[in-house]
């Protein structure tokens, strides 16, 4: 808690006793300590990449690696961790772009079944890939909001659906609506996040299993980002999962975006 004390006077401006303001900082700690927790995590997950990117072309430099294949080997780790830096800095961007309300889009009315195909028609080639059915159901719903933000939403979610499944499993995307709320399901049929990890899943860089996350090229910020953007839609994100059966996002978002 932190303690103002400020003079008090009455009507005539005589000094009449002391005013004692008791203000609750709890929640501006726990801010404080997100940044700095989000600054030093940052700083982590920068360094990890880069410091392979620099191991390897010190090898080659330095003429460590002889064989053509050796020397191609290294190249393609370099620009593998590049490309993961690139996504890195560019989800740090658009996180902080979110958070800070500099984000430019307009609100505009927005077809939810158009951003959904639109998801779907982009996560083809991983969803193939895997042998991934993506099925949709319910009928449009139309809604006011940020169109590039909400296709970013229904992507990620999307996007996790299939790299956390199993393969040949499925994903169906339900939409409906409800008096003034939009409601998007995203259902899998994948692995499923243990009870114990439910509560963090939406924090930065948090991640369920580390290497799992790397070797498919996330982040960790996807729903972080997610999440960001329902609260900026004044809507709400919850989620319920079985290990080993699958797991289910449900967004409800405001039609009117307020
Ligand atoms: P990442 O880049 O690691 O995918 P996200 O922020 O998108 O980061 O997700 C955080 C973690 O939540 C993931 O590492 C994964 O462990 C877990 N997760 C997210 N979506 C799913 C899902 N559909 N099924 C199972 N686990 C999931």
């Amino acid at each position: 808690h932190r303690f103002f004390v400020s003079p008090a006077q009455d009507e005539r401006g005589q000094l009449d006793g002391i005013m004692v303001f008791i203000v609750d900082i709890t929640s501006e700690k726990r801010a404080e300590q997100v940044r700095r927790d989000f600054a030093a995590n940052v700083s982590h997950e920068l360094k990890t990449p880069l410091t392979s990117i620099n191991g390897f072309a010190e090898m080659i430099e330095t003429g460590m690696l002889q064989s053509s294949d050796d020397i191609r080997a290294s190249c393609a780790r370099i620009h593998r961790e590049g490309s993961r830096l690139i996504r890195l800095i560019d989800d740090i961007i658009r996180l902080s772009e979110i958070e800070s309300g500099s984000a430019e889009e307009q609100v505009a009315p927005c077809s939810l079944r158009e951003i959904v195909d639109e998801a779907i028609a982009s996560t083809e080639s991983p969803a193939r890939e895997k042998g991934i059915k993506i099925s949709v159901s319910g009928e449009d719903v139309m809604l006011y909001g940020r169109r590039p933000m909400l296709y970013e939403l229904v992507y990620n979610l999307l996007d996790n659906a299939i790299k956390y499944n199993v393969p040949k499993g499925s994903v169906t995307l339900s939409l409906s609506q409800k008096e003034e709320r939009a409601l998007l399901q995203v259902s899998d049929t994948g692995i499923g996040v243990p009870p114990e990890h439910l509560e963090r899943i939406f924090e930065r860089f948090y991640r369920v299993d580390k290497s799992r996350s790397k070797q498919t090229g996330g982040t960790g910020l996807g729903l972080s980002i997610v999440k960001h953007i329902v609260e900026y839609h004044h809507g709400t994100i919850t989620l319920t999962s079985k290990e080993g059966e699958g797991t289910t996002f449900t967004v409800v978002l405001p039609k009117n975006g307020k």
